[in-house]
């Protein structure tokens, strides 16, 4: 049965959340405290668009060159979509991220309360400091919408669940190759963290078919924000290629490490200051261009695709030297830009396609 067909929608969980006492936050990308909202007595449901909602209504409040997670996220609120929700929070992953914030709480007024995490762009004591600041901030926010102030006991179940899901994630990531799962059921089992309970994720994860993963030829790594529709995945492996790593925002760069400090606040920053290098957190490029390549030399990816949707200015801004970098290490680099909808342009597929047989 595809991986698709064994999850519960999200308003089935909305419901089912509501019933263990907690509020729901309806979240955009990509870097949050998932435990800080659990012991405030709060439930991420994760908002990356969604593709199939038209530009029109959030197209009316932004430039025209904005990327389509904000257009569409926005008109995604426009048109009720975020209705059965009790709060948005929208962290500051990017410049396009922060003005949705600004238009959304200070012009469009949305009945839930708009809340906001900036995230520091290094990793300095100063950085962290910020952070837990910022985190601070954000709980007391989170404790005004639930009405819950979380104590030892909260945290520490919190923190349980939370774990154990981010230890499933990468665990996931460790057993790829011995998985018995197309690339769109890998991603799909992956990108369900974005809306399941940690404890549904983790039986999720925990009770994937091993053995021989069923596309083989090229391998590739796939970059970027987000692989959008699933599609691409299906039109990759027809292609003779199959992803077998990747450093998408919604994939491997949220595999966050566990830490062990006391204070919980000091604990999450911790968490999200050490996950792999990304472009939105400011990573530097030498530190990206050695992830990247040990990853690929690690899981044999042939190649680099660099899957951008358009208009996103933070991982523009690396791919030149990214591209220089790697091709001095001998690793081919494919950079395409895309419009999120619930197909994937035959501009695209013909340049990844080509990119592809360059390889074979
Ligand atoms: S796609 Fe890029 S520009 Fe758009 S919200 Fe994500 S990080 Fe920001």
């Amino acid at each position: 049965m595809p991986i698709a067909d064994r999850l519960t929608a999200r308003k089935a969980i909305i419901e089912r959340v509501r019933g263990l006492g907690r509020k729901v936050v309806a979240v955009l990308p990509f870097h949050y405290p998932r435990a800080l909202l659990r012991a405030y007595r709060l439930h991420p449901i994760e908002v990356w668009g969604p593709p199939n909602v038209p530009r029109d209504k959030g197209s009316q409040h932004f430039q025209a060159y904005t990327c389509d997670i904000v257009l569409k996220a926005t008109s995604f609120l426009l048109r009720g979509g975020m209705d059965p929700v009790d709060a948005i929070l929208v962290p500051h992953t990017c410049d396009a991220l922060q003005g949705m914030a600004s238009v959304t709480a200070d012009f469009l007024k949305p009945r839930q309360p708009v809340l906001t995490l900036y995230l520091p762009r290094g990793c300095r004591d100063s950085d962290r400091a910020f952070l837990i600041a910022e985190l601070r901030r954000l709980a007391g926010c989170c404790a005004e919408i639930s009405g819950h102030k979380p104590n030892e006991a909260d945290w520490a179940e919190a923190f349980a669940a939370e774990e154990a899901a981010d230890r499933a994630l990468a665990s996931l990531y460790q057993r790829r190759p011995r998985l018995a799962l197309s690339d769109r059921d890998f991603y799909t089992a992956v990108r369900s963290r974005e809306f399941l309970t940690a404890e549904d994720f983790g039986e999720l994860a925990a009770s994937l078919p091993e053995g021989d993963p069923p596309a083989d030829g090229v391998g590739l790594m796939l970059s970027g924000i987000v692989a959008e529709p699933l599609e691409l995945f299906d039109r990759i492996n027809e292609m003779g290629a199959h992803v077998v790593a990747d450093d998408l925002a919604c994939g491997y760069r949220r595999v966050y490490p566990p830490a062990a400090e006391s204070d919980p606040f000091a604990r999450i920053a911790a968490q999200l200051l050490a996950c792999p290098p990304d472009p939105t957190r400011g990573s530097p490029i030498e530190q990206r261009v050695a992830a990247l390549r040990s990853r690929m030399r690690e899981s044999g990816a042939q190649g680099l695709l660099i899957y951008d949707v358009k208009f996103c200015e933070p991982e523009l801004f690396d791919i030149p030297l990214l591209r220089k970098h790697l091709a001095a290490a001998g690793l081919p680099v494919l950079h395409v830009e895309f419009e999120m909808g619930m197909t994937v342009s035959r501009q695209v597929l013909t340049r990844i396609e080509a990119f592809v047989e360059t390889l074979q």
